[in-house]
């Protein structure tokens, strides 16, 4: 270990760009700079709740650390570190479809930029530290429910392989928070906490989105510039000189690395939840962990978003389609770089063929397919996609007893029945498997199985491509609420056996098979287990 006081900072964001002039923390507009200076608010009473072992490694850290007291001040926003440099950054964004004006981090508040023993770049927030001049009407702060949902999901989310903000610690505050919450509806308290988000950078398409909505078109050049430099060094050319080539370019590699994105998110069955443009980020890094939620019986109309139980505007099914809204919106705001529609129509061209082209990849890999042959596996995805809605199937189980299917069955000699016994585990209501809907099914795994075997697939082989691609842990919404439960009284040791399970999603663990059975009866209806509010 290298030791908490001996953390390398470099924090170019500050060095670089133009700091609001006035320092006095209050809610007000901010014009002509891309953050402002701002210091966390000391915590009563620190105490960890839990890190991530893999992402204190990254930065040199090691359970002494970790553990010690010091570490819970610093990451509850008591102490500064030596190098630290506090400021919450400016940003805009469209919620909900419609331009928002200014946001930015609101509770989060951005510490400076760790550089590793690899030279990797690790920027840390503190997300629940206190008001900046962009907490608007809110407090600032976070309660332990949402924070146990944003630390574990993080974490999870990156060993599952999908592009994600990663979570160090999760710190409780020893105050109370008044929430608005869903339950009755009447204010209630509970337990504040803090969690350190690490990134290589936080920005987001709500970054440039609020200087060209202010005109700001010189800082709007400035931060793209920045940007560029930063976090995409390989596209600067030998002279160093930026322009509408390298813009185009820059551009067209945040439309391919958001698709890829969305693809893992379709592939695991996740949901965002809030997909504005201040909760994307530049990266294709899955960012803002509020009212997301899983899939656990597979329904493409689900969010778990109660303010957006109408319109479902981000709905699972939905979220390919709103990625691509969202970098419309970015590359109107970057427009006057490059005054030009046609790149940047055919850049956005290109998130469509990405995403159309790693969906496919992505759905052979589901199904144990060496490759997508658009002739037959269109279809076949189709009528799957129809038979998971047509009686509640969990999507998880699903797909990881269909690869105990065995290529080499016999399919004209087995039964409906005999073809169905291994998906059993996935229905919620085993009693609407009635003939119809068993014939239905059975149709489809024999049209499935003679699919595989005019490819030669070999039962091994495609098992384990299958179980590759199809997590058999993921962090079910009842499990987070068990977990957050419990660290309500004070027991965090749920939290702690998640974080552990959740590194390993794609093994068997036959130890920990009740972290990987469908949703229970009694989570259906309850708030946090089913639906979530965006204060989550
Ligand atoms: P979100 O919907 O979580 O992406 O948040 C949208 C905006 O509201 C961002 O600018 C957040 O920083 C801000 N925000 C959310 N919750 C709070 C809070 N409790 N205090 C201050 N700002 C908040
Ligand atoms: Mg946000
Ligand atoms: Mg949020």
């Amino acid at each position: 270990s290298i030791g908490l006081d001996n953390l390398v900072f470099d924090n170019r964001f500050i060095q670089e760009l133009p700091a609001d002039p006035e320092t006095e923390n209050y809610r007000r507009q901010v014009t002509g700079a891309c953050y402002s200076r701002v210091f966390p608010t000391p915590a009563i009473q620190p105490a960890l709740v839990s890190y991530s072992q893999e992402m204190a490694e990254q930065l040199g850290l090691n359970a002494g650390d970790c553990e010690s007291d010091h570490f819970a001040q610093v990451f509850a926003g008591n102490r500064l570190l030596t190098g630290m440099e506090p400021y919450a950054s400016c940003y805009g964004g469209h919620q909900f479809g419609h331009w928002a004006g200014q946001l930015g981090d609101g509770r989060a508040i951005n510490l400076g930029e760790v550089v590793n023993q690899n030279n990797q770049r690790w920027t840390l927030q503190l997300k629940g530290a206190g008001p900046t001049p962009y907490s608007r009407t809110a407090d600032g702060l976070a309660v332990l429910r949402s924070s146990v949902r944003e630390f574990i999901c993080s974490e999870a989310m990156h060993h599952l392989g999908v592009p994600t903000t990663r979570a160090l610690s999760l710190t409780l505050t020893g105050e109370q928070v008044v929430r608005d919450m869903f339950y009755d509806g009447n204010p209630q308290s509970e337990p504040g906490a803090v969690v350190c988000r690490a990134a290589p950078s936080f920005t987001r398409f709500g970054n440039f989105q609020i200087f060209a909505a202010r005109g700001e078109t010189d800082l709007l050049r400035q931060f793209t510039d920045f940007t560029i430099r930063t976090d995409f060094p390989h596209l600067m050319n030998r002279s160093g000189q930026l322009g509408k080539d390298i813009y185009l370019r820059w551009f067209e590699e945040i439309c391919r690395t958001t698709a890829e994105m969305i693809v893992h998110w379709q592939r695991v069955g996740f949901v965002h939840g809030v997909m504005n443009t201040d909760n994307m980020s530049i990266l294709g890094l899955t960012i803002d962990y509020g009212p997301y939620g899983w899939l656990d019986h597979y329904d493409p109309d689900w969010t778990p978003n109660t303010t957006d139980a109408t319109h479902r505007r981000y709905r699972y099914g939905q979220q390919p389609q709103i990625a691509l809204w969202n970098l419309v919106q970015l590359a109107n705001a970057i427009y006057p770089l490059i005054e030009e529609a046609a790149p940047l129509e055919q850049a956005l061209g290109i998130y469509q063929d990405t995403f159309d082209q790693g969906w496919r990849v992505m759905m052979a890999q589901k199904l144990g397919f060496d490759t997508f042959d658009p002739k037959t596996d269109e279809a076949l995805c189709q009528a799957l996609s129809t038979l998971l809605t047509e009686v509640e199937t969990d999507m998880s189980i699903f797909y990881r007893k269909l690869a105990l299917l065995e290529v080499d069955s016999d399919i004209d000699r087995l039964s409906d029945e005999q073809l169905l016994k291994p998906l059993m585990d996935a229905y919620y209501q085993p009693d609407a498997i009635n003939d119809a809907v068993q014939a239905k099914v059975a149709d489809w795994l024999r049209k499935y199985l003679y699919r595989l075997q005019q490819e030669g697939a070999v039962q091994a082989d495609k098992k384990q491509r299958m179980n590759a691609a199809n997590p058999k842990y993921v962090f079910r919404n009842y499990l987070a609420q068990l977990a957050i439960d419990k660290a309500e009284q004070g027991d965090f040791a749920l939290v702690n056996e998640l974080l552990g399970v959740l590194r390993k999603p794609y093994q068997e663990q036959p130890d920990k098979e009740q972290y990987a059975v469908k949703r229970p009866d009694w989570a259906r209806q309850r708030p946090g287990c089913s639906m979530l509010s965006c204060s989550s």
